[in-house]
């Protein structure tokens, strides 16, 4: 059809020469032909004229006569560069070139990116360099890990349009499991946001990172070989009153699905905001403890510490008696009145020799939660997707 033009064929090692009527498939090739033209080159150009059917630009050092003209053709598809003229004579190589931009690093450094998602910005930084002879400033690489990520596992967005289908293939692979998903009205943007829920005793909140800053709730349950396990997850917009009763309507549900109508459950937990109304409101009966790591820490900023009271402190958590709780808590009387009023004062269980004798677990930290939070520390600013897969 072009009898006088060239077609652009992409050399894998070869440098970019650009010619007049060098042919492109459609605008945006010639426009990323262009653009790794000017990088390696080491120019940039100011546009006079871009719009869907021409493109005309000169070289961005003012007293340069470089000049180039490209159109769509009569096919209205493809490209062509109708003029060239000019040469840079004393503009010098751009050592920061403004045409270097985030998606055309993510352009050239997928491969790198995908290869080693962890490469540090300033490896990048040097590849840079070295490949392209340009230098390129740290914090556009930051943006251009994220982009890369997102092209490979898929963007956030997508990634949570997947779930209702991720849920029915949960459920149908795994008898006996439980998954829900539902949407809610963010009223901030109008956006949706998706609270995901699938199928047991501790509960704890973990923040994820990435697009949705949204929160993991989990309920980790303890067996009696001392072994965690994971009852339940869900991830929701925000830690309120609100998602944890979603989570815990969600897992009495589950109970029930499973045949289990008891009441008398045992959680422990960090004192998070929301969880205690929430779990009352759901689990009236269940019995409540607090971890005693937690509870040292909140004494600690109350003032209380010192190598004696941590002591006293732990002897009275850790009392599997009343003879030896109430010895200890007579010397932190005597230490301290008011932490003693406080210590009696506290509504959870925490003191070993009032937990029931029926729940066969003497567990009074929530230490045994920590591994599994680290565990999903690596997957957590995924898009959720990758985090739940991670987390089966
Ligand atoms: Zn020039």
């Amino acid at each position: 059809m072009y009898r006088n033009g060239k077609v652009w064929a992409n050399l894998p090692f070869g440098s970019i020469q650009l010619e007049p009527w060098l042919i492109f498939e459609n605008k945006t090739q010639f426009h990323e032909v262009f653009r790794d033209f000017c990088v390696q080159e080491g120019f940039a150009v100011s546009v006079d004229y871009a719009d869907n059917y021409r493109y005309t630009a000169r070289c961005l050092i003012s007293d340069c006569n470089w000049r180039i003209h490209a159109a769509v053709l009569v096919d209205k598809v493809s490209w062509a560069i109708k003029k060239l003229e000019g040469e840079h004579r004393t503009c010098g190589r751009l050592e920061e070139n403004p045409m270097v931009y985030s998606a055309w690093l993510c352009r050239q450094l997928r491969q790198d990116l995908e290869a080693n998602p962890e490469t540090p910005v300033e490896s990048l930084q040097r590849m840079c360099l070295e490949r392209f002879k340009i230098q390129v400033k740290l914090r556009l690489f930051y943006k251009v890990k994220c982009l890369a990520r997102e092209q490979i596992h898929g963007g956030f967005v997508e990634s949570y349009a997947i779930l209702p289908k991720y849920a029915e293939m949960i459920k149908a692979t795994n008898p006996g499991s439980y998954a829900l998903i539902t949407w809610t009205d963010n009223g901030v943007n109008g956006e949706r946001v998706l609270e995901w829920l699938q199928t047991h005793y501790r509960d704890d909140g973990a923040h994820l990172s990435g697009y949705y800053k949204g929160i993991m709730l989990t309920a980790v349950g303890i067996d009696g070989n001392n072994e965690i396990f994971v009852i339940a997850y869900g991830l929701v917009d925000t830690e309120s009153i609100k998602s944890w009763s979603y989570f815990f309507r969600n897992l009495r549900h589950l109970f029930a699905q499973n045949g289990c109508q008891k009441e008398y459950w045992t959680f422990i937990s960090d004192r998070m905001r929301g969880v205690e109304p929430a779990l009352f409101e759901v689990f009236p009966r269940a019995t409540r403890r607090v971890c005693c790591q937690h509870l040292y820490s909140n004494c600690k900023t109350a003032g209380w510490s010192g190598t004696e009271f941590h002591k006293l402190f732990w002897i009275a958590a850790n009392a599997y008696n009343e003879y030896v709780y109430d010895k200890a808590m007579s010397k932190i009387k005597k230490y301290d009145a008011a932490a003693f009023e406080y210590m009696t004062n506290i509504e959870e269980q925490w003191t070993r020799h009032k937990f029931d004798r029926v729940v066969c677990c003497d567990h009074n930290t929530t230490n045994f939660v920590e591994s599994f939070n680290s565990f999903t520390k690596d997957n957590r600013d995924m898009p959720v997707f990758t985090l739940l897969e991670g987390i089966n």
